[in-house]
């Protein structure tokens, strides 16, 4: 229990009097937020609201920064309150006060509020500003045990970025990555975490060892595969229906001090998806990607500079030549001690790939350098102001049987020629043997599928052209009988969600009912709240 009993009743008639005399005109939600910005005036009661007044911005700044996100597309979910917490007990009591209320309010964390569709954000509730955990929170402590290995305790809110830096100083990683790391843990661990690492140590959610949760009943539970485990795998991917992470237990490895970073081209479809097939099923290589050049786009982009300008150049002729480029991107990690064979092992399992002749490129660079690779693009384009522009991103995970029918149907006949793209297109296989099948996130339901990443970036006036064209893609894919599923969903209803979730949407649903049943937490997934 958070408060005596002695304090319960004061809380209650506290409570009682300020929503009482402000219902008849305030509607639903707000009676227990207005009660505690009534309140923030009252000093020394010791109530949960009293505790929470400081804590929550009503100010303009604040509630602009929780009303949107990257994406830049979605800015009319506009919360009543920020809460900024100190502790993670903030959180808890703000979630105990909204499921407490006759009208519960909802409530969404927002990580770093890198989603593109307001995933983020809680119309009329309170938005919690993770990010503010940071400094009084568990940062990262790397053990080991001879059970569990090496691993990291992160706070839920760090971003990747803190918790790369703060492992490697034990000469230690995580296993598992994003392209990006100016994310949250919470964040991507809602979702799943996907780079070209997953298609051996799977996605970041197939890397966690155990989870600090506060429900949406406001209790705090650690859970883990042994422990709480229905909570766990609920909330691995869950996209914030079931509680908010505090705490994540990350795997360990030892972190290699520099990495060979190769790319290689080719204009044949068929041979550039053969040959990533082929090198996610062998072992070897530490990462696996690839991404698309075509009409103005350079070889060069925010992702990572990469090509020399005298290699631009000559990818730009291949580019006019063949019109589709197809990048394979691999990576292998290397250290002091196997600095004198890393060439030959490399050499090895590159043989007999069918790349354009001369068109591989080799870089030799630090581990971080490689990871933290889309950094130094995002302060370019932050400079030039193009990086806070909106976004009509589209994610979706495609079933290796029909990646031929998406590439003409969707690259060919409407990215190509339409021309209307701009951004990065990546598309790459990775093997659902390193998914959890109890994990709440969704994938197609074969051992390979492709993640393909459409990475817009738009305007004012060109986004919505853009976004249009998404729409036509999703139509196309589901007119052709292409059983995708997105990835960083958005859909807005409810009989989308049940078939993104196919079969497992019965058990999301029983898991809602059980760790959120008043369905307060994270409204802007739109999968519970259809505003
Ligand atoms: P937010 O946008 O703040 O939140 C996302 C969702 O998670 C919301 O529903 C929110 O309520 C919920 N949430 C946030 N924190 C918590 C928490 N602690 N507990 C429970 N729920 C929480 N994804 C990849 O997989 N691979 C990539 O390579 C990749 N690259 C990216 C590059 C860029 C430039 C951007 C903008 C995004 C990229 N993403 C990538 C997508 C990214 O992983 C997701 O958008 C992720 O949700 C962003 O994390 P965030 O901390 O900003 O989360």
């Amino acid at each position: 229990m958070i408060m005596s009993k002695n304090i319960s009743g004061r809380v209650y008639i506290i409570m009682s009097f300020l929503i009482s005399s402000l219902i008849s005109v305030l509607g639903r939600y707000l009676n227990p937020l207005i009660s505690i910005k009534s309140s923030s005036s009252i000093p020394n009661h010791g109530t949960l609201s009293v505790k929470l007044a400081p804590k929550l911005h009503f100010t303009s700044d604040a509630i602009k920064m929780a009303s949107t996100d990257f994406g830049k597309i979605i800015t009319s979910n506009i919360p009543s309150a920020v809460l900024f917490p100190s502790h993670i007990d903030d959180i808890k009591n703000l979630i105990t006060l909204s499921y407490n209320s006759t009208t519960p309010f909802p409530i969404a964390a927002r990580g770093h509020g890198h989603s593109v569709r307001g995933q983020a954000t809680a119309r009329d509730g309170v938005v919690v500003d993770m990010k503010s955990l940071s400094n009084s929170h568990v940062g990262t402590r790397v053990s080991w045990t001879s059970s569990l290995g090496y691993y990291a305790d992160v706070g839920g809110e760090q971003l990747w970025i803190d918790v790369l830096c703060a492992t490697l100083e034990h000469g230690l990683a995580p296993v598992s990555w994003t392209d990006y790391l100016y994310l949250t843990v919470g964040g991507t661990l809602s979702n799943a975490g996907m780079s070209g690492q997953a298609f051996y140590y799977g996605p970041q959610i197939s890397n966690v060892l155990e989870l600090g949760v506060i429900t949406g009943k406001g209790e705090f539970f650690t859970c883990s595969k042994h422990t709480n485990s229905e909570l766990f795998y609920a909330v691995l991917g869950g996209l914030g229906q079931f509680g908010i992470i505090t705490r994540a237990r990350i795997v360990l490895d030892k972190a290699p001090k520099r990495v060979k970073w190769v790319r290689m081209l080719y204009h044949d479809f068929s041979a550039f998806t053969r040959d990533q097939e082929h090198l996610i099923s062998i072992t070897g290589l530490d990462y696996v990607e690839g991404h698309l050049l075509m009409n103005q786009s350079s070889a060069n982009n925010w992702r990572s500079s990469f090509f020399s300008p005298n290699d631009v150049s000559n990818i730009a002729s291949l580019i006019t030549q063949h019109k589709i480029i197809y990048c394979l991107e691999v990576v292998k990690y290397y250290d002091d001690f196997t600095t004198h064979t890393i060439d030959k092992e490399l050499k090895v399992l590159l043989e007999g790939l069918s790349f354009n002749p001369g068109f591989v490129f080799e870089k030799d660079v630090t581990f971080m350098d490689f990871l933290n690779r889309v950094r130094s693009g995002e302060l370019q384009l932050q400079s030039q102001g193009l990086w806070d522009v909106p976004h009509p991103w589209l994610n979706l995970f495609v079933p290796k049987s029909r990646i031929f029918d998406f590439h003409q149907g969707v690259i060919v006949n409407m990215i190509h020629a339409r021309n209307i793209t701009r951004g990065l297109v990546l598309l790459y296989p990775t093997n659902r043997k390193r998914w959890d099948d109890r994990m709440s996130a969704v994938t197609p339901d074969e051992d390979i599928f492709y993640s393909v990443g459409l990475l817009c970036s738009g305007d004012n006036d060109n986004w919505k052209a853009m976004d249009e064209q998404n729409k036509d893609i999703l139509e196309f894919c589901e007119k052709a009988g292409i059983r995708f599923k997105q990835y960083l969903p958005h859909y807005t209803t409810r009989e989308e969600w049940i078939d993104h979730f196919g079969e497992k949407w019965s058990i999301f649903q029983e898991r809602k009912t059980m760790f959120d049943p008043k369905m307060i937490l994270s409204p802007g997934q739109r999968i519970f709240h259809h505003v």
